[in-house]
């Protein structure tokens, strides 16, 4: 099997996924992504657009079609076994071709391994299919508004009932929420037991009586995230993860499934941005005067090229430590903190180079400058989600300088 015979139809991933050398599955990929992906984007009825959540879902349906997903699940469960190796290399062709990421994030990258690991071999069977094939979208039930960075605190509970349990509660900044089926809730099962170890890991039917979704609109405009409300919800027995008041330990190991991929598409994105800026920056007005003329910017970009190139160097060996089967050490605090907040300064850069284009009404800009300015708006929010920076510099605090707690 070449890089050449894979074709744009059936499953290129299985066809690629033959090729014996990494190299040889990079180059396939390449041409098939950069061929499935243009005519994606040429069909798309009344013109594309990478930000929408209905473009992002289809894109993530093509994909799932065409056998890329399930990458590194064991072959048993319709996956394609492939090496972490191979993940990243796909995950870094997706980026370089400006592919938008899915909505099923949290049903591929979480969820998935979660099952694989804890799951039932009827769970497996059960909810596997569905994220293989992207039919069931899933969503991630921890946060409350009472329990965000002191996740331990959550409320929400689920009582024993005939045939189950019977859910109670409030979850918030539930991202993809109202396109989900299902949501995996953290939810208290022993009230008098100390605070993480009475938790349960509840896999639940979006669609069952007593459950209400409402969207949250976010500075961007969109609703990506939502309040979700159980309401004496029956929560089935067999949607039980793992043992019950074991929710803590599942949550924990959830969090680590994704550490050698998840930060490749974002540093692939800020290297893009990077060059957009630069680009930008080398832009003369009328009388010839370039915002990289000014000797500040350009010290200020340069560190953020010194950044991008310092964050694929972590990126790289949080892969390496992944692939030799290390468990996750705070070492991923200090790449999550390092990430978003030179990717807020990159941002800000772009904005204040694009000046007041940035603050023309969105139907006069154009789309590099809607691109970034939607960028902008979004990263904002990156030092506070999968744990804010406050909360990472305490665990480097604790766990990397051997302070004391606060
Ligand atoms: C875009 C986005 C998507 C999200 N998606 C999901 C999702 O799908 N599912 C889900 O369950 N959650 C989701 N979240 C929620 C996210 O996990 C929480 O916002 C985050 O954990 C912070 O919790 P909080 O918002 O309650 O803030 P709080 O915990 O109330 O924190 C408020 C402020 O106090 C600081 N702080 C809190 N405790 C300490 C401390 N001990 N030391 C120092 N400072 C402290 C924080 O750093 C922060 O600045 C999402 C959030 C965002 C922004």
């Amino acid at each position: 099997m070449s890089a050449a015979q894979i074709s744009g139809d059936g499953d290129a991933a299985l066809a690629a996924a033959a090729i014996p050398d990494d190299e040889g599955f990079r180059l396939a990929l390449r041409r098939w992504l950069g061929q499935a992906h243009a005519r994606f984007v040429r069909e798309w009825p009344g013109g594309a657009d990478p930000r929408s959540l209905d473009f992002r879902q289809a894109w993530e349906d093509t994909l799932c079609a065409h056998g890329w997903s399930g990458l590194g699940w064991p072959r048993e469960h319709g996956g394609k076994a492939l090496s972490l190796a191979r993940q990243a290399i796909f995950h870094q062709e997706h980026a370089r071709c400006r592919a938008p990421l899915g909505v099923n994030l949290i049903g591929h990258g979480i969820l998935a391994p979660t099952l694989l690991h804890f799951g039932s071999e009827a769970q497996k069977r059960r909810f596997l299919p569905g994220i293989l094939s992207n039919r069931e979208i899933w969503c991630q039930g921890y946060s409350e508004p009472g329990a965000g960075s002191d996740l331990a605190s959550v409320r929400t509970r689920a009582e024993a009932a005939p045939g189950g349990y019977r859910l109670n509660g409030h979850k918030i900044w539930t991202s993809f929420a109202d396109r989900a089926h299902w949501c995996f809730v953290l939810a208290r099962t022993d009230p008098c037991a100390a605070a993480h170890k009475g938790l349960s890991f509840l896999l639940v039917d979006l669609s069952s009586p007593g459950v209400r979704v409402e969207p949250i609109r976010q500075l961007t405009g969109e609703a990506e995230f939502c309040e979700v409300f159980f309401e004496d919800v029956h929560v089935p027995a067999d949607c039980l993860l793992g043992a019950r008041d074991q929710g803590w330990k599942i949550a924990m190991a959830a969090a680590g499934f994704e550490r050698g991929t998840y930060f490749i598409p974002r540093l692939a994105r800020f290297a893009d941005e990077l060059e957009q800026v630069r680009a930008l920056a080398g832009r003369a007005d009328p009388w010839g005067r370039a915002p990289a003329d000014s000797p500040p910017l350009r010290h200020r970009w340069a560190r953020l090229a010194a950044d991008s190139h310092v964050l694929g160097l972590k990126s790289e060996r949080a892969l390496a430590a992944a692939s030799r089967g290390d468990p996750p050490g705070p070492e991923g605090s200090s790449t999550k903190i390092h990430w978003s907040e030179a990717h807020q300064r990159l941002l800000e850069l772009s904005l204040e180079i694009l000046g007041q284009e940035a603050a023309l009404p969105a139907a006069s800009q154009d789309e590099e400058t809607a691109g970034l300015l939607h960028a902008y708006l979004w990263s904002r929010a990156e030092t506070i989600l999968a744990g804010t920076s406050e909360i990472q510099r305490n665990i480097i605090a604790e766990r990397v300088l051997g302070l004391p707690k606060g």
